[in-house]
């Protein structure tokens, strides 16, 4: 067994893990950090992000006001401390990046240029074109390879925590090239592991994002908090769920049925027109749960269009024009045109709402700790809460930012406050078990219970019963289900019996992670018997903050569905209200 030694372990080379890295390494050149990612870090989802980063900049803007629209737009489910901390240290990392050197576009007078965004009532996300999150992951990347201090295991699959005595001191990885595990001993192992939307069919989500580092600390006794708000974003394109930015919308693209009419307008969002209603009017900026929930009556209504891929709407940016559309969202006709063979400069565009975005993950709190000692975690993974039950777009490229710096700081804080070396003994029995775990993998000869076949029931029974709307009922049915396919899973076995790159293994791993949160998603949802940002019930159609302004927090237990418990929201300054996106009010 190869033992790596190291002061702190990243689980993922992701925005968040890299943000994490860079501060680690300037805290301290002296640090050993290892840097572990199961694909190479540019491939990691960040790079997918086009639309851009929220951040106070323009004299119009305050600190405010961004408070507001976040704690609002996430139905007061945010703790409001976090996102106070949030939106003050926002800025900063955006100007941070610039120096290490983001190309953000530019206005005219060569200031930064910032666009609107949904459910922000002032234009404040601040966008390279619309490959934003590739300009943010190059830019933290190569800045990343300034520092010695930084060593990468790139192509390392990450599957269990070495915990001994209450305190993480590690991780175990599986080294791909040549199948073995490795053993990673880290004095703090901070997790930076991405969402996993891809336990749903139709998402935006990379191949990747499976939901490992959730499983992770889920299985090492880490509560997964508010796993039942999940995000649908309203403009995937239909054959491929792949993402046309809310920056189309953003730059003037507007949203129509298959009469032609804006039906946003009779969903609370508009008119656009009215007199006396300010700057940024809402229509297409509403919010994505309230977009999303818009799509679902509008189909219910008969209003949709149907396509080989189910029902759509239209996302229409013809009136912007070519010199626009070239200028601002290139990626957008070039995604539009080779994936639908539709050009936005002169067809409208189908559109469907695709799972985006986990709000929930791991508990941390203000300073991205985890209630395990040791185990920070940060970025999408994690639930710090800012999001609360809808995240606004262009939040979560900061969130990966401040709270990247912020779990490296308090990682160091933790370093300092004296070493702890785990029980050999105990920790080596640990690893023991991980290996034993793969290697029960290949004791069963292939073909009793197939991957696919799994991971499509999941993806089917989300889809249909944890998506847009949900019912105790259905809830009920993917509960059973999810399971019965954890159940299942426990039968899998491997056809690939070679060690070198064996992505049979990987996916049977991934699987696992994400039947883990499936289940947390799944049951953390049937217990929340309200609505409330992006978790809708039919059966209880009203928010109710009497008994639910709390987060939920998702226990694992083995061989069990998990226990829920909740815990209340800090609320500092906002009382909950009404989410008002009819142009109204600021
Ligand atoms: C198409 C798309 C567009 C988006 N656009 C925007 C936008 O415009 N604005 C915005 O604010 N947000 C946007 N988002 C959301 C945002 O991009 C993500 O939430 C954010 O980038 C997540 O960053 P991260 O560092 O947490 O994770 P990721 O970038 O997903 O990185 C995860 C890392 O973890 C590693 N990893 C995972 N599991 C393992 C394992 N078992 N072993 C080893 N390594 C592992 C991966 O290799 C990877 O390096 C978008 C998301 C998508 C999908």
């Amino acid at each position: 067994m190869v033992t790596i030694r190291t002061d702190v372990a990243i689980l993922g080379a992701g925005g968040a893990g890299l943000r994490a890295a860079i501060a680690l390494a300037e805290s301290d050149p002296g640090l050993r950090i290892a840097l572990i990612s199961k694909v190479y870090p540019m491939r990691s989802h960040t790079c997918a992000a086009e639309g851009g980063a929220a951040g106070v900049i323009k004299a119009d803007d305050s600190l405010e006001q961004h408070f507001h629209d976040t704690v609002g737009g996430g139905d007061w489910l945010s703790d409001q401390d976090a996102v106070e901390y949030f939106i003050r240290e926002a800025p900063g990392e955006l100007v941070q990046l610039e120096r290490w050197g983001c190309p953000w576009s530019r206005d005219p007078d060569g200031s930064v240029a910032v666009r609107p965004f949904g459910g922000m009532k002032i234009k404040r996300t601040w966008y390279a074109a619309d490959k934003s999150g590739f300009h943010i992951l190059h830019t933290l990347f190569q800045t990343s390879l300034k520092h010695p201090a930084i060593e990468r295991f790139d192509e390392y699959y990450a599957t269990d925590l070495l915990v001994d005595d209450g305190r993480c001191h590690g991780l175990t990885a599986i080294e791909m090239r040549s199948g073995q595990l490795r053993e990673f001993r880290a004095q703090a192992v901070i997790i930076a592991a991405g969402g996993a939307g891809r336990m749903f069919r139709f998402t935006t989500n990379g191949a990747i994002k499976t939901g490992d580092g959730m499983a992770l600390a889920y299985r090492a006794g880490v509560p997964l908090k508010d796993m039942e708000f999940v995000q649908y974003h309203p403009t995937g394109l239909p054959n491929t769920g792949i993402l046309l930015t809310e920056g189309c919308r953003g730059e003037g693209g507007i949203l129509v049925n298959r009469s032609g009419y804006r039906y946003l307008q009779d969903y609370g969002m508009g008119p656009e027109t009215a007199p006396g209603k300010p700057v940024l009017k809402t229509m297409e900026l509403g919010p994505r749960d309230r977009l999303s929930q818009a799509f679902w009556h509008e189909m219910k209504k008969g209003n949709t269009i149907p396509t080989p891929w189910g029902e759509c709407v239209l996302l229409d940016m013809r009136h912007l024009g070519e010199k626009l559309i070239d200028e601002r969202l290139p990626f957008v006709r070039e995604l539009s045109t080779s994936y639908l063979g539709k050009d936005p400069v002169t067809e409208p565009i189908p559109v469907r709402p695709v799972v985006h975005y986990m709000m929930g993950g791991i508990d941390t709190d203000i300073g991205a700790a985890t209630p395990l000692a040791g185990l920070f975690a940060a970025g999408e993974c994690a639930c710090v809460s800012i999001n609360g039950a809808n995240r606004l777009g262009s939040n979560s490229l900061t969130e990966i930012l401040v709270f990247g710096r912020r779990a490296a700081l308090s990682a160091v804080e933790y370093l300092r406050s004296g070493p702890r070396a785990g029980n050999e003994r105990a920790l080596t029995a640990r690893t023991a078990e991980a290996r034993e775990r793969i290697r029960r993998l290949f004791e069963i000869t292939g073909g009793r219970v197939s991957i696919s076949g799994l991971r499509s029931e999941m993806m089917d029974t989300m889809e249909e019963h944890a998506g847009i709307y949900r019912t105790g009922g259905g809830l009920a049915q993917a509960c059973a289900r999810l399971s019965e396919l954890r159940e299942r899973h426990a039968g899998i076995g491997l056809n690939d019996r070679t060690n070198v790159y064996n992505t049979e293994l990987l996916q049977a791993l991934e699987l696992k992670s994400m039947l883990d949160c499936a289940e947390a998603v799944a049951v953390s949802a049937q217990a929340r018997t309200e609505s409330r940002g992006a978790h809708q019930r039919l059966d209880f159609v009203e928010r109710d903050d009497d008994k639910f302004l709390r987060h939920s927090l998702a226990h694992h237990r083995s061989g069990q569905p998990p226990r829920i418990e909740y815990r209340d929201v800090v609320v500092t300054k906002s009382q909950p209200g009404v989410r008002d996106y009819s142009g109204d009010k600021k």
